[in-house]
């Protein structure tokens, strides 16, 4: 069967799995959805015997059906490989009564990794099934944690260049640091003197740059972006609500069958639809927990159904989910719409022209699978300690939000459903908050110190990716203005 993608925005919009990944994203805004949601078609129990990779093999060609067997293994074992510091490439860590989903085994260390190490690997790919034989250039704008997981899914991949632009004062020198110390002959890192929304305005103003698009092509290149709404990002997260449920089978912790909840920290929206995709697929899921932090719109929407981003942003310690936009819901809306172009888009346009909408009785029953809680910045931190104190086990600060979320959730409910929490950072990414969670006087520490610290508190090495920083050279000293993003491109792409 072939799967085609349909926009969100217009029912007319029709293309291959491979046009909507080279696009990322479709006409007037929408988003690239499967025109129907696959089913499995071998059983769990046959998978609970596969290895990650054959997993994602399963579930991968259910979406992306123009692309050749060949193909596809070939995306995933250059993917999932020794960047990842484990051959489960997701471990399952149970602590305290639940399982944690453990995402954060690849080059840096955080979630995004999980997509961002097979995209480059798609986008190639869905370039030359395309007859695109221009080189791709990734252009990036980053506040820290996707630039960095861009730059190491792309670098030395061939056929592709990525260049990214950071806000010089507005990262952590963590952050900073694992940048500019980016190895690959086709990687590029520049600092703006300027914040994230200037590097944001560039790099839109670049892409919408007939000119510069037409110089480009002259030149034999072609831009794309690794933006998170691309559904080469979505669907390899599918692949891990699978697996995870398979190893649980395997390890004999649950029975054929028996229905599970997840509980996924949330910004963008992105993870926790992926779970739901694979509800649809047919993995037995019950409750979608979807955790936010302080800045709780989904919270706020999954009880009203209004969703309302006029508030103020707040600036917390699970930053990756400070989002007041969550765009891959839109994703959601479409398919509770009764997959209706017209009626998302109507939604859609209040949201940009008011900030807000509301959505029908009948589409709010089509929201049922899914529970929204949050939790404080004092809730999440004493929930990593809980943890801790429970089970001996150290969490991140997202992940932290998820934990807490879940303790709530279960004390209301009652219900006793096997839980899978998703962790979606490695607590040494956030390694400050999470120390001052579990202990006091760490303040006269530096960010090494700390990381040292909770390496001896939580009983696991430092991690290479926090560790090599420490002695890596930096390779990436450009800065520039922020109106001279599109010349620093064309010097560094040598546009003729
Ligand atoms: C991006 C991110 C999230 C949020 O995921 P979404 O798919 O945007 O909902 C949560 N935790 C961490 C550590 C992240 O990097």
């Amino acid at each position: 069967m072939n799967l085609l993608y349909q926009s969100t925005r217009d029912a007319n919009e029709v293309v291959t799995a491979s046009q909507a990944i080279l696009k990322g994203l479709a006409s007037n805004g929408g988003l690239f959805v499967p025109k129907e949601l696959p089913k499995l078609d071998i059983s769990l129990e046959v998978m609970a015997t596969m290895d990650y990779q054959k997993v994602a093999f399963e579930v991968m060609k259910l979406f992306f059906t123009d692309f050749s067997e060949d193909e596809l293994k070939a995306c995933i074992n250059a993917a999932y490989d020794d960047k990842f510091d484990t051959k489960e490439i997701a471990p399952i860590k149970k602590a305290d009564g639940v399982y944690y989903l453990e995402l954060f085994h690849g080059s840096t260390i955080a979630f995004k990794d999980m997509a961002l190490s097979i995209l480059p690997h798609l986008l190639t790919t869905a370039a030359k099934k395309n007859n695109i034989k221009d080189e791709i250039v990734i252009l990036t704008a980053t506040s820290g944690d996707t630039g960095k997981a861009a730059l190491a899914g792309f670098a030395d991949v061939p056929g592709t260049k990525i260049i990214v632009f950071y806000p010089k004062d507005g990262v952590s020198p963590i952050q900073e640091k694992q940048m500019v110390t980016q190895k690959g002959a086709n990687t590029s890192v520049i600092g703006i003197r300027g914040n994230f929304d200037d590097a944001q305005s560039g790099v839109k103003a670049m892409f919408n740059n007939k000119e510069l698009a037409k110089k480009m092509s002259d030149n034999g290149y072609c831009f794309s972006s690794a933006n998170s709404i691309n559904i080469g990002r979505l669907v390899p997260q599918v692949v891990y609500y699978v697996y995870s449920y398979c190893r649980l089978l395997h390890n004999q912790e649950i029975k054929k069958g028996e229905e599970i909840n997840v509980v996924v920290p949330t910004g963008n929206f992105g993870n926790i639809l992926a779970a739901y995709y694979a509800k649809a697929l047919g993995v037995p899921i019950k409750k979608l927990i979807c955790a936010s932090n302080e800045n709780k719109v989904l919270y706020d929407f999954f009880t009203t159904g209004k969703y309302d981003k006029n508030r103020e942003f707040i600036l917390t310690n699970s930053p990756s989910m400070d989002i007041l936009i969550s765009s891959n819901l839109e994703r959601l809306i479409y398919t509770i719409a009764g997959q209706n172009a017209e009626i998302n888009s109507k939604l859609m346009k209040s949201l940009a022209d008011n900030g807000c909408y509301e959505i029908t009785p009948e589409m709010k029953n089509g929201l049922k699978d899914f529970i929204g809680g949050y939790a404080t910045e004092t809730e999440t931190a004493k929930a990593i300690k809980r943890v801790f104190d429970d089970a001996d086990y150290v969490i991140d600060t997202h992940t932290g939000v998820a934990a807490s979320v879940y303790y709530d959730y279960k004390a209301a409910s009652r219900d006793t459903t096997k839980t899978l929490i998703v962790s979606t950072a490695s607590p040494f990414k956030f390694g400050r908050s999470v120390m001052d969670a579990l202990q006091k006087g760490n303040d006269t520490m530096d960010d090494f110190e700390i990381a040292d610290e909770l390496s001896k508190v939580s009983k696991v090495p430092v991690p290479k990716a926090v560790d090599e920083i420490r002695t890596a050279p930096v390779l990436h000293k450009t800065v520039c203005e922020k109106d001279q993003m599109q010349a620093t491109v064309e010097k560094i792409l040598d546009l003729k």
